[in-house]
């Protein structure tokens, strides 16, 4: 059973919690990182200087009861839509949700999306494409963290999982959970609607929810005849079969699993890469669309260079815990 943890506890798990994870140490392991963009820099200089010290806050004393923990839910939800969710779900975090040494309390996440613009993706990988990823990282992040000011203002804990880095939880697992989607084969969630171009991040708190839950939309099954992102993945990071040993994933398929030594070195030298989420054809002209009335081309310009060696095992990677529901 879940306890609930205090303002004055939360105010402790930064210093609880093992040390950030350690970016530049990862990036060596692969080889070096080869991308420097003044406006990614200054991206990642917002978010340390002026997202994180908001992480957590003080929390009203007077706790707002709802009728159900449906209506609280909906509340939650229509709030995280007003500051710019694409999508928001709800789901219960289980253990094999947590990254390895970390600690979390909470029993519920709230699972936020925010879609990247298909415009920034004409050319990938590229600079416009890199910096619209960090630029949704911010915009996300500002959203998380105004929908844990919301909670906190109703009387609950809570605490943000910011999308960039250094989390305590994992993103995916939950938001397959939450019904965002289903696994593509290139190791990103499909959504309905969305595609796979969004970015996913988290709040968790104790606050008395109802659950969403996961969905088939034929997602899972489109992929075991499509493999464009295979094809055009230039690290050849991109399985062409499922692999039984790697677990099940929410609808019982066996999981595909992306060679991470394969793909990160690529990833780190060439504008964090990406090329597998805009090639992605699942429904394509539907979440590809640009109703700002930009005109954009429905499959991008490629630009595809000779991958680096690829590095196994990667040193100092997160450790992804074995999925098997
Ligand atoms: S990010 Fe690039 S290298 Fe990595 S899996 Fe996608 S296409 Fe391949
Ligand atoms: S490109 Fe095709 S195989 Fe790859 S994730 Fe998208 S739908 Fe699945």
């Amino acid at each position: 059973m879940h306890r609930q943890i205090t303002p004055s506890e939360h105010s402790m798990l930064p210093a609880q919690s093992p040390p950030a994870f350690a970016w530049e140490a990862w990036y060596q392991s692969i080889g070096g990182r080869s991308i420097h963009i003044s406006e990614v820099d200054e991206i990642l200089r917002q978010i340390k200087e002026l997202q994180y010290p908001r992480f957590v806050g003080t929390v009203n004393p007077h706790v707002t009861t709802f009728a159900s923990m449906a209506e609280a839910s909906e509340a939650i939800k229509a709030k995280a839509f007003e500051l710019g969710a694409g999508e928001v779900g709800i789901a219960e975090i289980e253990p094999t949700d947590i990254y390895q040494g970390r600690r979390v309390y909470e029993k519920y996440a709230i699972v936020v999306g925010q879609q990247m613009l298909w415009r920034q993706f004409q050319n990938v990988p590229s600079h416009d494409s890199a910096v619209e990823c960090l630029r949704v990282y911010y915009t996300l992040g500002e959203t998380v963290i105004q929908l844990a000011e919301f909670i906190r203002s109703l009387g609950y804990p809570c605490v943000v999982e910011h999308p960039i880095g250094d989390s305590d939880v994992l993103h995916v697992p939950l938001a397959l959970k939450a019904g965002f989607g289903e696994l593509g084969r290139h190791g990103s969630i499909i959504h309905p609607r969305m595609g796979p171009m969004f970015r996913l991040g988290s709040v968790i708190t104790d606050m008395p929810l109802q659950l969403d839950h996961p969905i088939d939309a034929g997602i899972a099954a489109f992929c075991d005849k499509c493999k464009a992102c295979r094809i055009y993945c230039p690290a050849k990071a991109i399985p062409d079969h499922r692999s039984p040993e790697a677990g099940k994933d929410h609808l019982g398929n066996d999981r595909y699993v992306v060679d991470t030594g394969r793909c990160f070195p690529y990833f780190a030298k060439h504008n964090y890469c990406s090329i597998c989420l805009p090639v992605c054809v699942y429904h394509h002209k539907e979440w590809a669309r640009d109703f700002a009335g930009y005109k954009t081309k429905l499959f991008p310009d490629i630009d595809l260079q000779e991958p680096p060696a690829p590095v196994d095992p990667v040193i100092a990677k997160h450790w992804y815990p074995k999925l098997n529901r």
